[in-house]
């Protein structure tokens, strides 16, 4: 909190010098600009204020810092140290240096926290756009196609299916009329890593649309925003227009004979409307329910047309694989899941905020060398990953490197990219039982063992919380848990029992202990 009022100081105050500058109409003109930016990440130390060119980072800034920011760094060329990062007798001056930054490789994030979101000529600066041009004029969509499969990029929404392979059933579906949507509908507690990427680049997301649009030879895209998501939904309403200004969207694009538009559609925040074909009948303006798969997205996905459907972090990826060639991607983590994960981290860990690491890099440096480890020095339980559908890791998975293949290996998921990291006081049964009734709450309804099973689970795990709870549950509880997963028909009630299965796995004596201790 407090941002915009530091920013409205910070900007009073260059003002009152006369050296204030407008970065969009003065480039060449000396003096001093401000500009609000996306997330950078860094949510435990904001406000934050970063000074360019010299990449000094300020920390938790306050109103009655800002005359000191303008006079001595601004004015001066001298850092305030006293609000940058310090750790062992170590002041940290350059962002890049903070050693919450420096194991990250950003690249999806790379313009968030660094040029103006509601900039299309600060977009282009960094290079936006060109992907879009080089795929209109020097590629066939199916070489498009090719280049996405060539890097494997998995989709970033939890499921890791290879996005190029998706692309290209579309592309070969004899239909006159195709769709792209983009899955905003970011429902993890705890992830916040698509609407940073929307709030803080939403041209990011628009090109890699358009490019999926060229691909694919669709006509139009859909965007499927959260409600709860208003600054993302402004950020991508101002930055549609301004394509559509610059002849990027719309009719006949940069005269290529290529035409695609792009609309916003805002869920009403249900947890089952991540879901592809609940998203779909949501924007159809039905109530969004899952349904019975055959047929699949891509052949009939929205209004029945062939679809491809991809998440935010997906799509944002696109324009800089097209831009720096497929192998440049493989290059980075893994090869087979290749390319970078955005997390969000929070719960008991010194850092929390926005991260993002190549794929295969290890929980422990993601908890301990960028989370900066534990609060108040106390000892690592677990990590819950993936949200409501995901399951906790423990000490024993430290080394474990985050990837789709190796984290299903474990029985847990990306997700979508969610980290809860739990300290030695935390209740796993109270964790389970927190999930369990987050997932019973937005269970859709549709099928009996989700709706009941969820229901019977949650009032096991209260029971058991209660103290009253006995060994009997326990086996009940697993056997519900096998019944929904293997009966329900969307991906919400087929891993809604999996924070219960994992927490029972790992911390058995702890469920024990419940129901005995308290008799
Ligand atoms: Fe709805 Fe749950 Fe069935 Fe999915 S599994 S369709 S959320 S009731």
């Amino acid at each position: 909190g407090g941002s915009i009022e530091i920013y409205n100081r910070i900007r009073e105050l260059i003002e009152q010098h006369e050296l204030l500058v407008d970065l969009e109409l003065e480039y060449e003109k000396e003096g001093i600009g401000v500009k609000k930016s996306g997330c950078h990440g860094f949510c435990e130390m904001g406000p934050l204020v970063r000074i360019e060119p010299e990449n000094y980072l300020y920390l938790k800034v306050q109103l009655e810092d800002c005359v000191e920011i303008v006079e001595d760094t601004l004015i001066n060329n001298r850092p305030v140290k006293r609000l940058m990062y310090s750790s062992e007798n170590r002041i940290y001056e350059a962002q890049e240096d903070i050693p919450f930054y420096h194991k990250q490789t950003r690249q999806v994030l790379k313009n968030c926290g660094s040029i103006n979101a509601e900039s299309f000529t600060e977009y282009v600066a960094k290079g936006g756009y060109q992907a879009l041009s080089k795929v209109l004029f020097e590629m066939e969509p199916q070489e498009v196609c090719q280049s996405i499969i060539d890097s494997n990029l998995r989709g970033r929404g939890g499921g890791g299916y290879p996005a190029g392979r998706k692309w290209s059933q579309v592309l070969k579906q004899d239909s006159k009329v195709k769709y792209i949507v983009c899955n905003g509908d970011e429902g993890d507690p705890g992830a916040f890593m698509d609407r940073s990427i929307m709030e803080g680049d939403p041209h990011g997301v628009i090109e890699g649309m358009l490019i999926a649009g060229y691909a694919t030879k669709s006509t139009a895209g859909y965007i499927y925003v959260r409600a709860e998501y208003p600054l993302a939904v402004d950020r991508l309403r101002i930055a549609i227009e301004d394509a559509r200004k610059h002849g990027l969207l719309g009719e006949n694009i940069l005269a290529s004979g290529f035409s695609f538009d792009i609309n916003i559609n805002k869920g009403a925040g249900a947890f089952v409307c991540g879901e592809g074909s609940a998203l779909t009948a949501s924007i159809e303006g039905e109530r969004g329910m899952p349904r019975v798969k055959p047929p699949r997205t891509v052949e009939k996905g929205l209004w029945q047309k062939p679809t491809v459907l991809n998440n935010v972090e997906t799509f944002a990826n696109v324009p800089l694989i097209i831009r720096n060639g497929s192998a440049w991607f493989r290059g980075i983590g893994p090869e087979n899941s290749p390319g970078t994960k955005a997390f969000a981290i929070t719960g008991n860990v010194n850092n929390t905020g926005l991260i993002e690491v190549p794929m295969g890099t290890t929980l422990r440096e993601v908890i301990f060398d960028i989370g900066g480890g534990i609060k108040d020095g106390k000892k690592f339980k677990a990590v819950q990953i993936g949200g409501p559908s995901g399951g906790c890791l423990t000490e024993e998975h430290l080394e474990l490197p985050l990837d789709f293949d190796s984290l299903k290996k474990v029985g847990a998921m990306i997700g979508s990219g969610g980290l809860v990291v739990m300290d030695e006081d935390t209740c796993m049964v109270e964790v389970a039982r927190f999930f369990m009734n987050f997932t019973q709450n937005e269970s859709c309804g549709k099928c009996v063992p989700c709706r009941e099973g969820t229901k019977r689970m949650l009032e096991i795990l209260e029971r058991i919380v209660a103290g009253k709870g006995s060994l009997e549950d326990l086996e009940l509880l697993e056997e519900l848990a096998d019944t929904i997963s293997s009966t329900a028909l969307c991906g919400l009630g087929k891993s809604a029992a999996s924070p219960v299965v994992s927490t029972l796995k790992y911390f058995r004596a702890e469920y024990v202990e419940h129901v005995v201790d308290k008799k």
